[in-house]
């Protein structure tokens, strides 16, 4: 039993307020949001970050994309622009050590915040 806390949410043990599910994909609001959109996609598998991944992960990257584009679109966010960020490690401000795309928009983004 992992003791990581985006492996709970994606095993259902723990709640999140989930925005889209599929065979390698969890997308869910995100607890402290950081603007009127803030959604975290996490793949269900535990991969420690971006800089943990190879090729053997090139097909759920691309879903990890496409979802992104489609929750964008749903979000009315297409058009006006948001952010992609992955956080890694200790200096990049990673707090949970399971890969997760923030997907941040509905306000004017500045590169501080
Ligand atoms: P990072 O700092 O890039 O590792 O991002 C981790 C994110 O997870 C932060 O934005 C937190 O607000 C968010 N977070 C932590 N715990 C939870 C939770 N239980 N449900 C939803 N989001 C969470």
């Amino acid at each position: 039993m992992t003791d990581c806390l985006f492996c709970k949410i994606a095993e259902g043990l723990i709640p999140s307020a989930k925005v889209y599910e599929d065979e390698l994909v969890l997308a869910f609001n995100d607890i402290a949001p950081q603007a009127p959109v803030h959604i975290l996609l996490i793949p269900k598998a535990h991969i420690e970050s971006a800089q943990t991944l190879s090729e053997e992960n090139d097909a759920l990257l691309s879903r990890l994309f496409k979802v992104a584009r489609t929750l964008a679109k749903e979000k009315g966010l297409a058009e006006t622009g948001y952010r992609l960020i992955t956080n890694i490690g200790n200096d990049g401000g990673q707090s949970v050590p399971h890969l997760h795309l923030h997907l941040i928009g509905g306000r004017q983004l500045k590169w501080d915040n």
